[in-house]
């Protein structure tokens, strides 16, 4: 076995191996039936060689450096790591395993060290400075100008004018930060499985219905040793809050419920501690910002987003933290009378939240998802909701191909078509929970589209919906359907990109602006003409009774208080943790609570009854890496999102087809969605929208308006 600590040696990759050359399927899709775990490694361990031999070819080149012969060359680079890549982390994130987890573990701090020999190559920086240099004489096209503006930012942001000896630590610093990042994400995951809740006595379980209470008496079975002998398993979800609370009307179970989750990582045992992880990662990333010159890691993060500083995150912040724990506040006080009721003189907790708050919503709304759920069949709310919506506003049709598979049983493909019945790209989806699959919901690109490399885009999106048993229909909250949407408005904006460079594909996007596009995508749901059509009883075809559906859009902020303070306190904490110098981070596992409570405070969001939505603990977002210091970029993108929502509206009302404006649609795919990173996304968005975007619509939105 080669080292794997040193670059490794340029070799050819067996023939037999399914990684060695670009798989043959339409439109590039893997072929997952031909991959087996140990063709991983040596494809891994080869594709890195290849690509640092074409980069010291770019390098070495004696010609003029010219767009073709640097930024192309860059841009063709590395082909079979990334094809490998792509369905190793498909693999890990869907399937899971503990072989493809330490495979990942293995390859993290070897893959940082490989982008390292990249941009901290000067003399590929150099060629790149010599191409902007004579870039007037160039006559660069628009795209070419700002990808190689982008090259030349991330090289620099990337420590390529630091010292020998500085880059020397900063390479040490990467490798250790992705080590812990992949530390800290599989405690997490454990600390989740062992969270899970074993109830020994079924009387307990009141509040659930039949079939939730078969899957909890499922997980016991498949889960002997954390059922500990009990007859069921109540499993958690990512988030703070779990959706059983809602529903269990035994009020110490809530408690122990909320407990189990609250407290992972936070050493309850060893395996799934993540704090002193979690602090060696904010002091290394501080010591890494101040190697490049910045304050801190928040600092180093807005500058690559649209936020551009961290001030400008926590004025943002700061300015919404106020309004919604007053608005929080004003909802404890309704859901307190209803504690009463049941318990006169009883305190309200954070764990009776969803209970009481689910009770409020069916008494003011008479909405109840068990009511809802028959009318909510998954096939139905994509053909009829989500497929049609795209459909009806971008011309597109959706063509399911059962001859092409994914990379286990239930994962469907469909060929996306344009007006004119040429092909689009494929959509993947993969919609049921799994064990072993990782939580939430995502979405992700097996291709890349790029004019350049003549690729067109292949894109997947991940749910976790708990698979009926066999034969029976699979019925979704109305949550749940809104994720249908949401990930669905990731699809498109891979989809529709329409760019040459595959550097500035699709979602690309800084992450402060990825989830815009998404977000616009669930106001489709509320449209009458689309929710009157997906939302149809499975077994009598019944449309949902219209007082439901004039109920379901009555929500509007309704529990917008809570969810956006839980929210903004998981924001909050991500820039305090990454704010801090490298001297300012605790140094003891017991110091993250205290830290934690005081941030909160500072910022006034640190209510008792609406715990963060993470807490750092199990903040995967933040200290599993992706979302680090960027996990204010929800609301960030949501300015964008609630301006759109309200350009849609009045475009439909110049149309006569109702909110699903065929024109506006296209109007849309052209400005923003087709454009990827090809030019900044903020002119993207004025170019749809004529003008900057304004905070009003999302605090209208959010009933945080003064
Ligand atoms: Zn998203």
């Amino acid at each position: 076995m080669p080292d794997l600590a040193t670059a490794p040696e340029v070799t050819a990759l067996s023939a037999d191996n399914p990684f060695a050359a670009p798989f043959t399927l339409p439109y590039g899709l893997p072929d997952f039936a031909a991959v087996r775990l140990e063709h991983f490694r040596p494809a891994v361990l080869a594709g890195m060689a290849a690509q640092r031999a074409e980069w010291e070819a770019i390098a070495s080149d004696e010609a003029l450096p010219n767009v073709a012969n640097t930024l192309e060359a860059l841009e063709r680079s590395g082909e079979i790591l990334r094809r490998t890549m792509v369905v190793l982390h498909t693999l890990a994130g869907s399937v899971g395993g503990d072989d493809l987890h330490a495979l990942e573990s293995e390859i993290a701090p070897l893959l940082a060290a490989h982008g390292d020999a990249l941009y901290l190559d000067r003399r590929i920086f150099d060629r790149l400075e010599s191409v902007a240099n004579a870039a007037p004489l160039l006559d660069l096209d628009d795209e070419t100008a700002w990808l190689l503006e982008q090259y030349r930012k991330t090289f620099v942001r990337a420590g390529i004018r630091l010292t020998d000896p500085e880059q020397e630590q900063l390479r040490a610093l990467n490798a250790r930060i992705v080590t812990l990042e992949t530390e800290f994400s599989q405690r997490a995951v454990r600390s989740l499985v062992a969270g899970a809740l074993p109830v020994h006595d079924p009387a307990r379980l009141a509040g659930l219905d039949e079939g939730t209470v078969a899957a909890l008496a499922r997980n016991a079975v498949d889960r002997p040793d954390d059922a500990a002998g009990a007859g069921h398993l109540i499993t958690l979800q990512l988030p703070t809050q779990q959706p059983l609370l809602a529903r269990l009307s035994d009020r110490k179970l809530r408690g122990a419920l909320l407990e189990a989750s609250r407290t992972r990582g936070s050493g309850v045992d060893a395996e799934s501690d993540t704090r002193g992880v979690l602090l060696e990662l904010a002091k290394l990333r501080a010591e890494r910002a101040r190697l490049l010159g910045y304050e801190h890691h928040a600092a180093y993060i807005a500058e690559d987003g649209t936020a551009l500083t961290a001030e400008a995150v926590r004025a943002m912040l700061e300015r919404l933290a106020a309004p919604a724990a007053r608005n929080a506040r004003l909802e404890a006080a309704e859901l307190r009378a209803l504690l009463e009721t049941d318990h006169p003189g009883g305190t309200l907790t954070a764990a009776d939240w969803g209970f009481y708050s689910e009770r409020l919503r069916k008494e003011r709304f008479d909405l109840d998802d068990d009511v809802l759920r028959p009318y909510l069949e998954l096939d139905r709310v994509l053909t009829d909701g989500v497929f049609h919506a795209a459909t009806a506003l971008f011309g597109i049709t959706f063509h399911e191909r059962p001859d092409l598979a994914g990379y286990t049983d239930g994962v469907r493909v469909w060929e996306v078509k344009e007006e004119d019945g040429s092909g689009l790209g494929l959509f993947v989806g993969d919609f049921y929970a799994r064990a072993g699959k990782r939580g939430g919901a995502w979405m992700h690109s097996f291709v890349r589209q790029s004019r350049l490399l003549g690729r067109k885009p292949v894109v997947v999106n991940n749910l976790n919906i708990t698979a009926p048993p066999p034969g029976e229909p699979t019925l979704l909250t109305w949550d749940e359907v809104r994720t249908c949407f949401h990930e669905f408005g990731h699809a498109l904006h891979g989809l529709f990109s329409d760019v040459h460079y595959p550097t500035l594909s699709g979602t690309s996007v800084p992450r402060d602006f990825v989830e815009y596009p998404s977000q616009v995508n669930e106001m489709w749901m509320t449209d009458a003409a689309v929710v009157g059509r997906f939302a149809r009883h499975h077994r009598t075809g019944e449309p949902l009774p219209q007082h439901l559906i004039d109920k379901l859009l009555a929500l509007g902020a309704y529990g917008e208080g809570f969810a956006t303070t839980e929210y903004l306190g998981a924001a909050l904490l991500d820039q305090a943790w990454h704010r801090l110098t490298p001297g300012e981070v605790p140094t003891a596992p017991e110091e993250v609570e205290g830290f934690e409570r005081a941030a909160l405070d500072a910022a006034g969001v640190g209510l008792d009854l609406v715990p963060p939505r993470y807490r750092s603990t199990y903040f995967n977002h933040s200290f599993g890496g992706g979302y680090d210091a960027a996990y204010y970029s929800y609301i960030w993108s949501e300015v964008l999102d609630a301006e759109t929502v309200e350009w849609f509206h009045h475009e439909a009302a110049q149309g006569a087809d109702g909110g699903l404006n065929r024109a506006a649609g296209q109007r849309f795919r052209e400005e923003l969605l087709s454009r990827g990173f090809s030019r900044d996304p903020l002119a993207s968005f004025r170019a749809l929208r004529g003008r900057d975007a304004d905070i009003a619509p999302l605090l209208a939105r959010r009933g945080l308006a003064e």
